[in-house]
């Protein structure tokens, strides 16, 4: 198979790196020279460059679109404006909406893709091998959709060793809010609270605050793009939350012991059916 990837940061050099260690042909587009010509020379791609018009002349069996969520649009706007009619076109961005709908009015052989894995780094040098194995990779397809374009872009997914979940864009961006995007921002709000507690703080620090602070002390472009394209899910989702609280708040006023015990035992059960909880 050959396989075109736009964007080699973390992950679509992942996707690259497994694709060629498959056996496939992979080519890269990336904004910077230096990106491309390294993940060349590190085996990750067979060629790259920063002009993403070089994938106009081949055909393929799908190009993906893994830059940041606010390149997405208009890198599939672009190269709807070239590539050979029929080639599969997939993203990987965490917001999926309105992207999904104009991106297939757009492309119709376009399948909105999301991989459920992912790390705090961002950039080529973040890439790593078998970053999908058995992870979730969520595919968003329209009643309208390209049913070969779709089976294409399956296949592409269990060659990195992913499980595909499908499910309606809408309800993809309301679970991810919830899992994903929401917590990002309660965990940077838990770090930005626990700085104002000042050094003492600081040096008391051990692993319950190293994982309850690792999402909050990521990629802030990766944050700030869930947060303009998923806005009304996680606006929505944060009420839910601030309810939540307002709730431990009272109850912790009240002294009411039992319903904090209650609450935590629910908890307890809840935690384990979430996926990738052990
Ligand atoms: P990333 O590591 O920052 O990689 C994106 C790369 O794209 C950049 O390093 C940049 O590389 C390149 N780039 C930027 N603008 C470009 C453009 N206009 N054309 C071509 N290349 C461009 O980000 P990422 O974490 O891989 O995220 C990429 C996508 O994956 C986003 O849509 C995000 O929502 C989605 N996603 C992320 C995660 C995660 O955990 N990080 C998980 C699932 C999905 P150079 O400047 O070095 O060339």
């Amino acid at each position: 198979m050959r396989y075109a990837i736009v964007g080699l940061g973390l992950i679509g050099g992942s996707l690259a790196w497994d694709l060629t260690q498959a056996g496939h042909e992979v080519w890269g587009v990336s904004r910077s020279g230096e990106t491309c010509r390294q993940a060349v020379q590190r085996g990750i791609v067979q060629q790259a460059d920063p002009n993403l018009d070089q994938v106009f002349p081949q055909s393929w069996d799908g190009v993906i679109v893994a830059t940041p969520i606010a390149a997405t649009l208009p890198t599939i706007a672009h190269l709807a404006t070239g590539l050979q009619p029929g080639t599969p076109l997939t993203d990987v961005a965490s917001v999926k909406g309105s992207l999904v709908e104009t991106a297939t009015r757009l492309w119709p052989s376009f399948v909105g893709g999301h991989p459920m894995a992912g790390t705090a780094d961002h950039g080529l040098a973040a890439a790593q091998l078998g970053l999908f194995r058995e992870a979730v990779y969520v595919v968003t397809p329209l009643p309208e959709t390209d049913r070969e374009a779709l089976a294409r872009v399956e296949e592409l997914i269990r060659t990195v060793g992913a499980e595909v979940v499908h499910c309606h864009p809408v309800d993809h961006d309301q679970a991810v809010a919830a899992i994903s995007h929401v917590p990002v921002w309660i965990s940077a709000a838990l770090i930005a609270a626990a700085a104002e507690q000042g050094s003492l703080a600081r040096r008391l620090a051990s692993s319950g605050f190293r994982d309850t602070s690792r999402v909050g002390g990521g990629n802030p472009e990766l944050g700030v793009g869930m947060a303009q394209a998923n806005r009304a899910a996680i606006l929505a989702h944060l009420t839910v939350y601030r309810r939540h609280l307002t709730q431990i708040q009272d109850w912790i006023l009240a002294e009411d012991w039992s319903s904090l015990q209650d609450y935590l035992q629910a908890t307890q059960i809840q935690r384990p059916q979430f996926r990738g909880i052990q």
